[in-house]
């Protein structure tokens, strides 16, 4: 009899585990999920892949999108700062949206390429996966006011003022870092130029993105701005202080601009300790490892590569973050400054390590059901989902 009573509650528990999985599925397919970066083009279109097919490499394709409840998915529009296209970084920019295009256009009844909210809408009554375009890097409109413009009539929904490089009117993160260590000189900020770049694009309902710029452009930019900003995939400085990173003042700063920071996966962004061990695996660290293992394998450089990218796999993992790490910098940000400033944007396919459990596009699920399970509301979660995203959007867009 008391084996008989194990059993049923053992049965039992199994089905409300089960039952709570599928309402957990179900809040999360009816919420809106919104994710404001992915270098799929640039990654994966560019080099000849198709995202309407089922792919076995890199983060995003139609079929995982759908499996992790993708409503509104940016899509980045980038090129480092080494031009791809002899004619230079606009037409890089445009090469990039051409291929967006055709990828909407030849599957149209399962996307949409939207510009404004009333295609926003639009898409998501007819239950399509909505594409917005978004420009990572200001150096791709060419210090040209009317280059901009024509980003814009092409469907640009935010501008990334820098990416990495500076422009010749926005200091980058990475540029500020460099001046404020002493290895290199210039001006921080925004000029003129760069102040009406963030007026301009005020006017033409284009969202300002703050994510890769240095922190003095980052202040110039938020005295200009008179709408709401993005932070289009960005994460907690204080949890893991790197440049790319936001500082708890620039946190709050956004929150006064009723702006939304969202969060980038970057395992190197989410983890101090990864961040810690990808840089010691580099430079001299990495040469002084690489010359001990050829020592021992007696100068066969490709056993000693083999070795060293086993080893360097093995010591990446053991420091890997996961799932709880992405959400305690969601959580940082709400308990410091509310749960309307926060949201997704987790650079899946531009960057090479992401957390275990959030391999891909399909993993959105599983931050929803640690944002449950840590006693965040239903209203909470689908701000973070997407509402957040939403109520910037609306605020610049015609
Ligand atoms: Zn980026």
């Amino acid at each position: 009899m008391k084996r008989f009573s194990f059993f049923l509650t053992g049965v039992f528990l199994l089905l409300a585990a089960n039952s709570n999985s599928q309402n957990l599925q179900r809040f999360h397919r009816k919420a809106t999920l919104v994710d404001t970066h992915n270098d799929a083009l640039s990654e994966l279109v560019l080099e000849g892949k198709d995202l309407a097919q089922p792919l076995n490499v890199g983060h995003s394709d139609l079929y995982r999108w759908r499996a992790g409840g993708m409503n509104i998915q940016f899509m980045s529009v980038f090129t480092g700062d080494k031009a791809r296209n002899k004619e230079g970084y606009y037409a890089d920019a445009n090469q990039e949206i051409d291929s967006l295009s055709i990828l909407v256009l030849r599957n149209h009844e399962q996307l949409a390429l939207a510009r404004n909210m009333k295609e926003i809408k639009r898409g998501m009554r007819l239950k399509k996966l909505v594409m917005l375009i978004g420009v990572e890097g200001g150096h791709m409109i060419e210090d040209d006011m009317a280059k901009l413009e024509a980003l814009a009539k092409r469907g640009m929904c935010y501008l990334t003022l820098t990416w990495n490089n500076s422009t010749s009117w926005a200091s980058s993160a990475m540029d500020e870092y460099a001046v404020d260590a002493g290895t290199k000189t210039m001006n921080k900020g925004l000029n003129e130029f760069g102040k009406n770049v963030v007026r301009r694009l005020n006017e033409l309902g284009i969202m300002v993105d703050l994510s890769h710029v240095g922190e003095k452009t980052f202040y110039d930019a938020l005295a200009v701005s008179s709408k709401p900003v993005i932070l289009s995939h960005s994460s907690v400085y204080n949890i893991c202080p790197v440049f790319r990173n936001v500082t708890d003042d620039q946190i709050r700063a956004v929150a006064a601009n009723k702006g939304v920071i969202c969060i980038n996966f970057y395992a190197g962004f989410i983890s101090a300790a990864y961040d810690q061990r990808i840089t010691s695996l580099q430079g001299e660290g990495r040469k002084q490892i690489q010359d001990s293992i050829l020592k021992v394998v007696g100068g066969d450089s490709t056993r000693m590569l083999k070795i060293w990218s086993d080893y360097r796999d093995k010591e990446l993992d053991a420091v890997r973050p996961g799932v709880k790490e992405v959400v305690d910098h969601i959580e940082y940000i709400v308990k410091l400054v509310g749960d309307d400033y926060v949201g997704l944007g987790a650079d899946y396919d531009g960057v090479t390590s992401v957390p275990i459990g959030l391999e891909d596009v399909s993993t959105y699920p599983k931050i929803t059901e640690e944002l449950m399970r840590r006693g965040f509301s239903r209203r909470s979660v689908k701000k973070i989902l997407g509402k957040n995203v939403l109520r910037v959007m609306k605020a610049n867009m015609p």
